[in-house]
């Protein structure tokens, strides 16, 4: 089965691509910034910066219509893709609070749909509890958030695009992240693989999974990087392959085998 739930008593979550997560919690389903179009392609061809996909979309948007809420964490198209949100068509849709204008004019959605999170807040949508954190993607802006999600007794970190900021680690200590989702990819706006790792590890969470590579060739880098600089300072991760289920359960010491 494609998105098997069985033996699952945390959380269980797959990469989609790009910064893409589905999760599965308690009979309801997340995702996270999912992108799985060829829109970019399509926007980009015939130009100085062609988005050439390195990857084959791991899913339709029409194979994850069972979704319950997905999020955009900021405008940009591989985080906030008209043509995928409206193949999911999930019930609800958590976005930076002000955004809202641009998301409903891209999305052609009633204004009132999107739940529009400021830094700061906390907002239960279902089973999920968000909290939106900053991010700053080239600066610090109320455009462009993380969110940190409580769900089942497990807490996972989606940074969003972001660089490494001055509070961020004292400010993510605080939430006891289970899972820290970061991207790698080191140009336009985002972190490096050495800076995720040592994130993941200033943060203490329990496995950090690298995200935002190995989708467009002129912005990619080698997970197998971060994994060596990960191994280095001892940062508990694990990199997931397309489509790759991931089990973490909080009652358990032993999870699908973080590396150490
Ligand atoms: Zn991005």
């Amino acid at each position: 089965m494609r998105w098997d739930t069985s033996g699952v008593d945390g959380v269980a979550l797959w990469w989609l691509g790009q910064s893409g997560y589905l999760v599965y919690s308690a009979g309801e389903w997340l995702c996270f910034d999912p992108y799985l179009s060829d829109s970019l392609t399509r926007k980009y061809a015939n130009t100085p910066k062609p988005h050439v996909r390195m990857k084959p979309i791991v899913a339709a948007p029409s194979e994850l219509t069972f979704v319950d809420v997905a999020t955009s964490t900021h405008n940009h198209t591989d985080h906030l893709d008209a043509e995928t949100l409206h193949g999911i068509a999930p019930k609800k849709l958590v976005i930076p609070e002000a955004n809202r204008a641009f998301v409903c004019d891209r999305l052609g959605c009633a204004k009132d749909w999107p739940l529009g999170m400021r830094i700061g807040e906390t907002r239960p949508v279902g089973g999920f509890d968000f909290t939106a954190v900053p991010a700053a993607h080239e600066s610090l802006t109320p455009e462009t958030i993380g969110y940190v999600v409580r769900t089942n007794g497990v807490t996972i970190y989606h940074s969003g695009d972001t660089l490494l900021y001055e509070s961020q680690a004292p400010l993510l200590r605080g939430f006891d992240v289970d899972i820290a989702i970061l991207p790698i990819n080191g140009k336009v706006g985002n972190m490096n693989h050495a800076e995720a790792a040592w994130l993941g590890k200033a943060i203490g969470a329990k496995v950090t999974i690298p995200c935002h590579y190995d989708m467009f060739e002129f912005n990619t880098a080698d997970p197998a990087g971060f994994a060596a600089e990960a191994a280095r300072l001892g940062t508990p991760h694990r990199i997931l392959s397309l489509g790759e289920r991931f089990v973490y359960s909080p009652n358990r010491k032993e999870n699908d085998s973080p590396a150490a």
